[in-house]
């Protein structure tokens, strides 16, 4: 039995690769809310719940 570090398919590097996902910029976020008026709070909430995996090799998302 040997453990498997979860890969995905880097659409940069073309082959498997490991990866972590992407933190959420919360302050940037808040900024852009208020700068808005509260129209940017939606794309807030998209990017807590679109989590995006980035590459660990050359650190671009793994899909576009
Ligand atoms: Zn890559």
């Amino acid at each position: 039995m040997t453990t498997q570090t979860p890969t995905v398919t880097c659409c940069h590097c073309g082959k498997p690769v490991t990866y972590h996902y992407d933190e959420v910029n919360h302050r940037q976020h808040l900024w852009l809310t208020i700068f808005t008026l509260g129209l940017w709070a939606p794309m807030w909430l998209f990017d807590i719940v679109s989590k995006i995996k980035i590459c660990d090799v050359c650190g671009k998302p793994t899909k576009e």
